[in-house]
């Protein structure tokens, strides 16, 4: 078993060991695993993901191989996956470097879980029965049924507390009879005899593999953002310390930036919002409106210039500047206003649309029409007998389709 140098102390990122084996874990050959007799590389577990950083052989400095991933095998090996393993081999010397800037992150993140948690525990006896870490964010699940905005405040309010008060973080080891009366936030299942715990003084005490800080202080702050309703409970999103800072940045900008394009001030731009929405939903129906007069009006036009044949007023005509809503509005129109009226309309501005319909009573079949001219020009549709509507393919087959249509309604 690879001996954890990161039980002891979290900060320690340079360390020096022994090849113990190269293993080619997934069979592909595509990468290596390195088995050390101790690292201070993190795998992922218990919530928190894997550290990535470098492994030199003593022999040859110069050739550094990067560490993607750290994992954790079920027997307790702790598995280095490096693309190229070449210079690695049973028994040679090797210097480790953790990447320090995603270690730092981690143990805040981390460490800022467990004040949270506690938090919610202390104000509202809420337990913490998952935690996740992302790429950008982390979350907790809280067991409750509710949670309410002023919950997730006096949360935030009460870890800050604990986080500016640089509380010390110790590392302890107990065995499993030693725990159970120590009262313990969460304890893990009885599988190895000796327990790791993190205690926060003074305010939380729980059992943890993870790498911490070692006073609150260094976590910074702790931004609770996001919660959400989930099958067990409630989700709460968060991110501490450097990641908190750059979460804040990023929203500040987007906030500035939609600021900007209504001239307001950040703390207004819900009523802006609210403002345009409403302006929108005005507009919409007053174009809907005059739509629906411009259909009334261009309908009569239509068939006061049409003339009469066989006692049937066909309409045929082709829009390049009008959409389906509207054609079918003018179809509608016509077919209303006069009894005898065949509409074969047709909108050539992308996505193309033809509309057939006929006045109750007439005789043909509006959607058998659309098939058949949908057969000539490609695309879907269909209908009614009254009325069919149909999204052509050829465009400019649209024109001779449609004469060629009216030629037959008209006999
Ligand atoms: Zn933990």
């Amino acid at each position: 078993m690879t001996d954890r140098l990161y039980y002891h102390d979290s900060f320690l990122y340079e360390f020096d060991a022994e090849v113990i084996e190269v293993l080619s874990p997934d069979g592909s050959g595509a990468r290596s695993a390195v088995v050390l007799d101790r690292t201070a590389f993190y795998p992922t577990s218990g919530g928190q993901v894997f550290d990535t950083g470098w492994i030199v052989p003593a022999s040859d400095p110069q050739h550094k191989l990067r560490i993607e991933e750290v994992a954790e095998a079920d027997d307790g090996t702790i598995l280095h996956f490096v693309a190229e393993a070449a210079p690695l081999q049973k028994g040679i010397r090797v210097h480790g470097s953790v990447d320090v800037d995603r270690r730092r992150s981690h143990m805040q993140q981390h460490s800022g879980q467990h004040v949270l948690s506690a938090a919610f525990v202390r104000l509202f006896q809420m337990p913490t029965v998952s935690f996740h870490m992302g790429t950008d964010s982390c979350s907790i699940d809280l067991d409750t049924r509710n949670l309410t905005p002023a919950q997730v405040e006096a949360a935030e309010a009460l870890a800050n507390d604990v986080t500016s008060q640089d509380r010390r973080v110790d590392i302890r080891f107990v065995t499993q009879e030693e725990a159970a009366g120590l009262g313990l936030r969460k304890l893990p299942p009885a599988e190895q005899e000796k327990l790791r715990l993190i205690e926060i003084w003074d305010f939380d005490l729980t059992a943890c593999g993870g790498t911490h800080v070692t006073s609150t202080g260094q976590i910074g702050c702790i931004l609770l953002r996001k919660t959400e309703k989930v099958r067990q409970g409630w989700r709460v999103e968060f991110v501490c310390g450097k990641r908190a800072v750059a979460t804040a940045r990023r929203d500040y900008a987007t906030l500035t930036e939609a600021a900007g394009l209504s001239s307001g001030h950040i703390w207004e731009l819900p009523q802006q919002v609210r403002r345009l929405l409403e302006e929108s939903r005005t507009l919409r129906k007053s174009r809907e409106q005059l739509l629906e007069e411009i259909a009334d009006l261009q309908a009569a036009q239509l068939l006061a210039a049409t003339a009469e044949t066989a006692s049937r007023r066909i309409v045929v005509r082709s829009y390049p500047d009008r959409d389906l809503s509207f054609i079918k509005l003018l179809a509608q129109r016509l077919t209303r206003q006069n009894s005898s009226a065949i509409a074969l309309l047709a909108s050539t501005s992308a996505p193309a649309a033809l509309v057939f319909a006929q006045s109750p009573g007439q005789p043909f079949d509006m959607g058998a029409l659309m098939n058949g001219a949908l057969q000539q020009l490609g695309g879907r549709g269909g209908g009614s007998k009254d009325m069919a509507q149909g999204g052509p393919a050829k465009i400019d087959e649209i024109e001779a389709v449609l004469a060629e249509l009216a030629g037959k309604v008209q006999g």
